[in-house]
């Protein structure tokens, strides 16, 4: 796990390479700065200051990058970094920006940060971690949240289920709540049955590793209520009705939206915004065992509404809806909830572009647009109320799968149908991974939506 601290000095190293950061508009201006030997090595390559290329000069490397300045934007650098130089020399060596407008420092050491995370727990690091040297005018506090929270998605998400129970998520959520002195409270095992959250038990009682659902507080209690509640299947099998291999091979990160809620917090409460913050997070291992919940089995829901099981995959959206249903006994006045809900999200947009919806059509709009400014994609889908259809039940008020394609579309209503009162409500359907690895974005569990949330609480709050 690679630490914030280490990748940035606050001074120069007696070696110190400098780092010319150019863009196809700024390369000329600059090569004519340079000397007989560069200029020639230069048009010999064809380098251009193209966006992504990274070339070496005597003393130095220069980075081409595109406007405008992207968080990833020095990623290509660092990997370059890693490939062509000794373990040894970048351990004694501080790398140095040139070229940088003070205006984009922030997404430059960003997109440094990025490149450099190594997830090391369970292998050796590489010892190639480039240091670049810090530059006063820009804010060391956000970037460090920032990076902070996209880390604590990857270790989160990337860490083996063997090591990342309910229990763990817990204790990770103890962590965040006591570094930003917040109240945090569990209802666990049997309790959840006492207290009420039938849906949330039935999923997790297959597992010797315990449900519980996670509540933290956080803000003064006269603020706007925002809840964010992430869902945390540390492990899904699929249950009785088992996942075949393929499918099941990455289901460590089904607690990718718990991994996200988690990391929101983090930056919601570092940069102290003016709201009271909830994080609900139901943990749970959906396994096989006798205590397994089966095929056809019917419970009450928290709400009252009984939901058929007509397939014990659809686990996500029963703890969810639970979940959704105390949330609203709290009347925020907004409700986002993160999952890893359905594989039809990514057969709908691809890996990159989580699918989310809204009950608020000027709030999906706003959260879109400040997506794509973010380099953050989030795309809208319809609550289309005529398919609710599919959600019916010949035994219950409802059923958890239809088998009919577009369970991405069924499964957003079926949670909606969990909420009371009228919350603005965001529920996004997102991926948590990264599955071939670019530069800045290794392959792993991965923070999608993450930033495009906190762009619009920022901006609404
Ligand atoms: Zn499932």
């Amino acid at each position: 796990m690679t630490n914030f601290s280490s990748l940035f000095l606050d001074k120069k190293r007696k070696t110190d390479i400098a780092l010319h950061v150019v863009t196809e508009k700024s390369f000329p201006g600059w090569l004519k700065k340079q000397s007989a030997d560069v200029k020639a090595g230069m048009k010999n390559l064809g380098f251009t200051g193209r966006a992504g290329a990274v070339v070496l000069i005597p003393g130095g490397v220069v980075a081409g990058v595109g406007t405008p300045f992207s968080i990833y934007a020095l990623s290509p650098a660092v990997d370059y970094i890693r490939r062509n130089f000794a373990a040894d020399f970048i351990k004694g060596a501080s790398f140095s920006l040139h070229g940088v407008d003070a205006k984009d420092l922030e997404n430059a050491f960003t997109s440094w940060a990025l490149a450099g995370y190594e997830f090391t727990p369970y292998k050796k690091p590489s010892g190639k971690t480039p240091a670049l040297v810090w530059n006063k005018k820009a804010d060391k506090k956000r970037v460090r949240t920032l990076i902070e929270s996209i880390f604590m998605v990857r270790d989160l998400v990337t860490t083996p289920s063997n090591d990342m129970g309910p229990g763990e998520i817990e204790v990770a959520a103890r962590k965040l709540a006591g570094a930003h002195k917040a109240k945090i409270s569990v209802i666990k095992d049997k309790d959840l049955l006492t207290k009420n959250f039938p849906l949330i038990y039935a999923v997790g009682d297959g597992s010797p590793r315990r449900p519980r659902l996670i509540d933290i507080n956080w803000g003064n209690p006269n603020s706007p209520k925002v809840t964010i509640v992430g869902k945390g299947v540390a492990f899904d099998t699929g249950g009785l009705n088992l996942k075949p291999t393929g499918n099941m091979a990455l289901m460590k990160k089904d607690m990718g939206g718990a991994a996200h809620a988690l990391a929101l917090a983090h930056l919601i409460m570092s940069a102290k915004l003016k709201v009271r913050l909830r994080i609900l997070i139901p943990a749970v291992e959906n396994s096989v065992d006798g205590h397994s919940f089966r095929p056809g089995d019917v419970f009450k829901s928290r709400k009252g509404l009984t939901v058929e099981n007509t397939n014990t995959d659809a686990e996500g959206r029963l703890i969810l809806a639970d979940t959704l249903t105390y949330a609203c006994e709290s009347k925020p006045g907004l409700l986002i909830d993160f999952a890893t809900l359905t594989g039809s999200a990514r057969a709908a947009l691809g890996p990159d572009i989580p699918a989310f919806f809204s009950n608020n059509e000027k709030l999906a709009e706003q959260l879109k647009k400040i997506s794509f400014t973010s380099e953050d994609p989030l795309w809208p889908m319809p609550l289309w109320q005529p398919y609710n259809i599919h959600n019916n039940s010949a035994v219950a008020d409802m059923q958890n799968s239809s088998g009919v394609p577009g369970d991405l579309m069924y499964s957003a209503l079926f949670l909606e149908r969990f909420l009371t009162g009228k919350p603005d409500w965001v529920h996004i359907d997102t991926y948590a991974w990264e599955h071939i690895g670019k530069p800045g974005r290794p392959r792993g569990g991965a923070d999608c939506g993450l930033r495009a949330v906190f762009a619009l609480l920022e901006e609404k709050y």
